[in-house]
């Protein structure tokens, strides 16, 4: 078993209730154990601007799945909640990304481990720094990578569980 975090987020239709069912998908396969998630959050769009804000968490797992059997996992639940693929990160019912594994570093044509993106997005890093403040991201602490993004970046923590 190795630990890894997962990036969850939604926003079209019930978004909470999205989160909760992927969540509920992970920890039913026998390679996957939730272990701790983050409160949800409220985070403005990047990237693609004419759509509602996200809701987002981030998810800590136990899983014996190898990285590319994690990968199909999370894009086959992404699939089973609806999700249709149309803009570039555009809206969607349902986005899993795996943002570390273990401590591996992988770079495939499918998976780049860590998430190539996460320590530039508040959505990721504030609800990381939630769960895992001392996890290291290439030398610097989760928390502090949160605080600076957090200051020019919208994003509103609404203490609400889904796990
Ligand atoms: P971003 O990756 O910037 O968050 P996105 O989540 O909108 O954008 P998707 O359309 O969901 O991008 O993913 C496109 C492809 O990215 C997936 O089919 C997958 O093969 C690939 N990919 C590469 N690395 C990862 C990763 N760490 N987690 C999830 N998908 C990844
Ligand atoms: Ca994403
Ligand atoms: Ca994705």
């Amino acid at each position: 078993m190795v630990t890894a975090y997962v990036g969850l987020g939604s926003n079209q239709g019930d978004s909470p209730e999205n989160i909760r069912q992927a969540l509920r998908k992970l920890d039913c396969n026998p390679g996957v154990s939730v272990q701790e998630v983050a409160g949800l959050y409220k985070t403005a769009p990047v990237g693609y601007l004419e759509q509602d804000w996200f809701v987002n968490t981030v998810a800590r797992i136990e899983t014996s799945l190898s990285p590319d059997g994690l990968l199909k996992l999370l894009l086959t639940i992404e699939d089973e909640l609806g999700r249709v693929r149309t803009i570039r990160w555009g809206p969607r019912t349902l986005d899993l990304d795996l943002l570390l594994y273990a401590g591996e570093v992988i770079d495939s044509p499918e998976l780049t481990v860590p998430h190539p993106r996460m320590q530039e997005r508040a959505f990721v890093m504030v609800p990381l720094a939630e769960i895992a403040p001392d996890l290291l991201i290439k030398g610097q602490r989760a928390e502090q990578i949160a605080k600076i993004l957090k200051k020019n970046q919208e994003i509103v923590g609404t203490g609400q569980k889904v796990w």
